[in-house]
């Protein structure tokens, strides 16, 4: 994230030396009209960090500049993006030491590369002890290192390198998901995964290649090129495969083999069934289906288990069809195993 903040003369409010404050994003700029140069009051409540309330215009002399959006990264130089929210920057840079904790942190996190050990307390740890400075550090972690941090035992830095190395036997999908790309949550990576055959197959991809697929829009469309057409992210991803990171890709290959049995479906799960929600909901996506959280007009089909709750109210409000899981399991007609 790329935070604007002001910097000016020195002044002194409530018995505090002030020389700067957060401008928190680029649409506030825009809106206050503040420029460099300009004259502005600067408030500063309690222990909050001071904030610029507003400009004073009459004292302009015409020599103000106007303050543009970056357009790289001030720290690695990669290109940057509007964030989810979209308002503000984030740089694309998987390798920018400016947030490799952050992107650790979500890289190891369980629905992407699961790794024990790599959670927020350790990588702060690991960063401050000058272990992990870039992104692909955490495959360079050795015990030895690890043993003269204080929050490390032999176990538990046995622990922490097994846990890495067994992380590099990995889908598409996680990886994908592991590598924090804007606007690509999980399921959206699934859905790479099935059109992909591999991460090669991404390396340079335009847009237009990716909003043919179905459910992807434009502005994810726009931010997985980018990621892919950075120079230093694909020398990255070069550099994570030849420290071992082996990456399959099962969601490829039944695309396939025909299989994509509910494909343009959409379903919701609800009350008790013969497996956990979440087993159903990826059999579901395996299959071309759509799993969805809540019922809505567009819900094709209600799953329904034992104590069923007010999904299912909804669903017959809004005249939905309603199924067993044994009559899910006859839609897909699997002649193999379903687990
Ligand atoms: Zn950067």
């Amino acid at each position: 994230m790329i935070t604007p903040f002001a910097v000016f003369e020195p002044v002194r409010i409530g018995g505090v030396t002030v020389s700067r404050s957060t401008l928190h994003n680029w649409d506030e700029i825009e809106r206050k009209d503040i420029r460099i140069g300009d004259t502005v009051i600067v408030e500063r409540a309690g222990d909050v960090i001071p904030h610029v309330v507003a400009v004073i215009k009459d004292k302009r002399t015409g020599r103000e500049k106007h303050v543009h959006p970056p357009v790289t990264c001030p720290v690695c130089g990669s290109a940057v993006e509007k964030d989810e929210g979209g308002v503000a920057f984030r740089c694309i840079g998987l390798n920018c030491t400016a947030q490799v904790q952050e992107r650790i942190r979500h890289y190891a996190s369980r629905a992407a590369m699961d790794i024990a050990g790599l959670g927020e307390k350790n990588v702060e740890l690991l960063f401050s002890k000058g272990l992990i400075r870039h992104f692909e550090d955490i495959y360079r972690l050795k015990k030895e290192d690890l043993l003269e941090l204080p929050r490390f035992a032999q176990k538990s830095a046995q622990n922490l390198i097994e846990a890495i190395e067994k992380s590099k036997t990995t889908t598409l999908a996680r990886f994908l998901y592991a590598l924090g790309i804007i606007h690509v949550g999980e399921y959206a990576a699934r859905l790479l995964g099935r059109n992909f055959r591999d991460i090669e197959a991404l390396y340079h991809v335009q847009p237009d290649r990716i909003v043919m697929i179905k459910q992807m829009g434009e502005k994810i469309a726009d931010s997985v090129s980018r990621f892919f057409n950075d120079p230093g992210n694909l020398r990255t991803l070069a550099t994570i495969k030849s420290e071992g990171v082996n990456i399959s890709n099962p969601d490829y290959e039944i695309v396939s083999s025909e299989k994509r049995t509910l494909e343009g479906m959409t379903f919701v799960v609800t009350g008790t069934l013969p497996r956990s929600r979440k087993e159903v909901e990826e059999l579901i996506e395996r299959r071309g289906g759509h799993a969805a959280g809540s019922v809505s007009k567009s819900t094709n089909y209600l799953v329904v288990g034992d104590d069923p709750g007010s999904k299912l109210r909804k669903a017959q409000a809004l005249g939905i069809k309603t199924i067993s899981y044994d009559e899910l399991v006859d839609m897909i007609k699997s002649e193999g195993r379903l687990f």
